[in-house]
């Protein structure tokens, strides 16, 4: 008989990695990740606004075989406009607001009734912006009761 630790199998098997996905998963719904959210000031519509995605645009060289990856876009999440980083382009965060709306729900896409609450930080001059851990666009709190 072959010594084999208990529960364990030695060898990988395609239950080995059904449970990674698994465990994998179970993690991600434990400790959700939040979004990245810059707040870059929108050459588009000239407002400071948060710009949660970024777009790279990459150029294929048949003839040379090369792949040009330029800058990625940092594109605007109200208007839709997309303008290269620069450095030092990021609004510096300078409130800490709450957010006001709602989780999604863990499966499906409609959101559940619990308030989100959770806190963030924004710059003052943003007229929306957008909680990284539900997702809510939602208006600037910092900007219509100033903080001394
Ligand atoms: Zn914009
Ligand atoms: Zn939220």
């Amino acid at each position: 008989m072959a010594q084999r630790p208990d529960g364990e199998q030695p060898e990988l098997t395609g239950w080995v990695l059904v449970r990674m996905v698994v465990r994998e998963f179970v993690r991600d719904v434990r400790h959700p990740t939040p979004l990245t959210v810059r707040y870059l000031r929108c050459d588009g519509c000239g407002q400071v606004t948060a710009h949660s995605t970024d777009r790279r645009l990459y150029t294929i060289d048949m003839a040379r075989r090369d792949i040009t990856a330029p800058p990625p876009e940092a594109v605007c999440d109200a208007c839709g406009h997309a303008q290269p980083r620069t450095v030092g382009d990021e609004v510096p965060v300078d409130v800490t607001v709450t957010c006001a709306g709602t989780r999604y729900r863990r499966f499906g896409s409609r959101r559940s009734r619990r308030p989100c609450g959770h806190q963030f930080a924004v710059p003052a001059a943003a007229p929306a912006v957008l909680c990284p851990w539900c997702a809510t666009d939602q208006p600037n709190p910092a900007r219509r009761q100033p903080q001394r």
